[in-house]
């Protein structure tokens, strides 16, 4: 009887403090709404978020969490020990905007301009990373106020460039840890999320497994022999060697991998090759993109993709040479994990509305996190219900509904504490 009675009290306590946390969230969320409106009429492009990394810093420091400025160039990474020992979680919230014009009427729109690859840019969050940033600076302070009921610490990383590097420039993800922001004190976990610009407010979306797939960019350059093109016997024509080559990568996919494991893409988005119509040209250069959504996969792509290039060449009598890049990682959510963390999902958002989705072939740098940490990564919705015509990411009309913040903040939170305390 003792035994259930100590139960009943846990639990007790448990729901109340999992009551009292909500309030804490819901109290914050005007200052998340404020912060974030701050946010996005101040947008920065990516490796250069000097004024957003300042703001996120004075908040932390005034919060007690100890602060580390200039990591991975801009960004900033908060440390809170809870009141008693533990595991260590980090939260990931990316903070870069995008070289894309506002073209919304909000009274908080951006007007900011840049420069950008040379060229004078307007910048605007139209990604939606200025809710990630308020979302998790709210996080930040219901759990500093709550540090007496955390068994562990919490590790808080607002990352720039996610939306990748200026050119030349290392950044994002890979570079923060690369200078070891999951080390001292190592992270047992990770958790991040992305707003999305089609997804109800209220709803959260998640896939165990890969979420997102891995991106690597490739080059394939083929030699030829130029003649007129009048005499095309004389000659070794790089384009018609080119169009056998991407025929035939296409079969790698259609032929070769299961596709009932995961899905998978190549694409080959550049020919160059040629100047005029009677000219067989001496050589041709394609680039492209591979998504892969599992190892094994990726690695089986990869190495057909290196025989059958120069072979295809080869029987033509032309050369081929390819270069695949390492690119970005999987977006994998550890299995275990995604298991563990569901319910506490499912208590926040309301059972129905936690759905699980499809691989999404997109790629996100937040890969680089889980390649190293096991890590779960959702979505959340940030639009209007019954908004049939939602602007995508990325666009100028790009909108988010900011009363989906706040199941944000709540779940970020719990998830936090559920995966120390338990
Ligand atoms: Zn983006
Ligand atoms: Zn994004």
């Amino acid at each position: 009887m003792k035994k259930y009675t100590t139960l009943l009290l846990l639990l007790i306590s448990i729901t109340t403090f999992s009551q009292e946390l909500n309030k804490d969230c819901e109290a914050i969320e005007k200052k998340v709404i404020e912060w974030r409106r701050d946010f996005h009429q101040n947008p920065e492009l990516s490796n250069r978020e000097f004024k957003t990394a300042k703001k996120i810093a004075k908040h932390l420091k005034s919060l007690g969490i100890e602060t580390q400025e200039n990591v991975a160039k801009t960004g900033v990474v908060g440390i809170l020990k809870g009141n008693q020992p533990g595991k260590v979680v980090a939260l990931r919230a990316d903070i870069d905007g995008l070289p894309v014009v506002e073209r919304n009427n909000l009274p908080f729109k951006s007007t900011v301009t840049s420069n950008y690859l040379g060229k004078n840019v307007g910048v605007m969050h139209a990604c939606g990373h200025d809710t990630h940033i308020a979302i998790l600076m709210g996080v930040a302070e219901v759990l500093a106020k709550n540090k007496d009921k955390i068994k562990g610490t919490v590790k808080f990383i607002f990352q720039p460039a996610e939306e990748g590097a200026p050119e030349g420039e290392e950044g994002g993800a890979e570079l923060m840890v690369k200078e070891g922001v999951l080390k001292n004190p190592d992270v047992d976990a990770i958790f991040g999320l992305h707003i999305s610009s089609g997804q109800d407010v209220g709803t959260i979306t998640y896939k165990p497994g890969g979420i997102m797939a891995a991106s690597q960019s490739f080059k394939i350059k083929v030699k030829g022999k130029q003649s007129h093109g009048s005499r095309p016997w004389a000659s070794i024509d790089p384009i018609m060697v080119s169009a056998k080559i991407i025929d035939a990568l296409q079969t790698i996919i259609s032929r070769e991998v299961d596709l009932t494991n995961e899905g998978a893409v190549i694409t080959v988005g550049k020919i160059d090759a040629g100047v005029r119509s009677n000219i067989i040209p001496e050589s041709a250069v394609m680039i492209g993109t591979i998504r892969t959504l599992d190892y094994g996969m990726q690695k089986q792509i990869n190495d057909r993709m290196k025989e059958m290039v120069p072979a295809i060449a080869k029987s033509y009598r032309a050369e081929a040479t390819i270069e695949i890049a390492k690119g970005y990682p999987i977006t994998y959510n550890n299995i275990e994990l995604t298991k563990q963390v569901l319910p506490t999902l499912q208590n926040v958002a309301g059972k129905e509305n936690v759905t699980l989705i499809k691989a999404i072939t997109g790629a996100e740098d937040f890969s680089f996190f889980q390649k190293e940490v096991p890590g779960f990564y959702f979505f959340l919705g940030g639009k209007t219900i019954g908004n049939k015509n939602p602007y995508p990411h990325h666009t100028p009309d790009f909108q988010i509904d900011e009363s989906g913040m706040l199941l944000g903040v709540k779940t970020m939170t719990q998830l936090t504490l559920d995966y120390l305390n338990n």
